[in-house]
């Protein structure tokens, strides 16, 4: 996305559908949906997408998520919330109690807490597991070559409904030898989905099966740091 209008976060996003749409033709793939991470932006900035019919919304904290969604989501209860950043195991009730979609699965203790919690709360929420697929050490995520045991084991085990994949690939390296490992990772354990693709990447992961892309600065313009 070149170059976003910060003044116009709707005007950006029918510019993202518009380009993975002719995307979409082109390949012959499903058209990837759009997740709008709305990290670091107010309310006031998340509201005018909703009004708009916008439903799909990303965060990567759960203590921020908690500090504005809530009372976003009383307004818009069908409003759909992902994780996409990492999750503490001291976090986990909270963000199954908030969020719909947990992006950020990668390891056993997580996935026992997160069965626990599930059925205390007698709450489901669609979990996909995240592929480090650049094994760098800082960086969450399961190791490519333990992702099929830790797969199966979520399953078999405690029963949690995996339903597809995340990476983020390295900063600085080229994105797409990512995206196809985790996509050949999906097909492999028959998980259709893949979260992958951000601002400036989004089109190459549509290209390689994407079937949601996460986008924030291409919406909102560049976050402040
Ligand atoms: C912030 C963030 C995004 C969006 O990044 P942009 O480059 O602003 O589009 C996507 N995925 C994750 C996990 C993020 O933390």
């Amino acid at each position: 996305m070149s170059n976003p209008t910060i003044a116009d976060p709707a005007a950006n996003l029918k510019a993202i559908e518009a380009s993975l749409t002719a995307a979409s033709a082109e390949s012959g793939r499903s058209r990837a949906k759009v997740l709008i991470v709305t990290k670091t932006q107010p309310a006031e900035r998340i509201l005018p997408l909703l009004e708009a019919g916008w439903r799909r919304f990303g965060e990567n904290r759960v203590q921020e998520a908690m500090s504005k969604w809530p009372a976003l989501r009383a307004r818009y209860p069908s409003a759909e919330l992902h994780l996409v950043g990492p999750l503490q195991t001291n976090k986990a009730r909270d963000a199954l109690a908030l969020f719909d979609v947990i992006q950020s699965l990668d390891r056993e203790r997580l996935a026992q807490i997160l069965a626990g919690e599930m059925a205390r709360q007698g709450k489901r929420v669609r979990l996909y597991v995240q592929v480090n697929t650049g094994e760098e050490p800082q960086k969450a995520g399961v190791a490519p070559a333990a992702a099929d045991a830790f797969i199966a084991r979520c399953r078999d085990e405690w029963g949690l409904p995996i339903e597809g994949l995340m990476c983020i690939p390295p900063e600085g390296e080229a994105p797409a030898p990512h995206f196809a490992l985790l996509a050949k990772i999906g097909r492999r354990n028959g998980l259709a989905h893949l979260s992958m693709g951000m601002s400036g990447d989004y089109l190459i992961a549509a290209s390689l099966g994407a079937t949601l892309v996460r986008i924030g600065s291409g919406v909102f313009g560049a976050r402040e740091t």
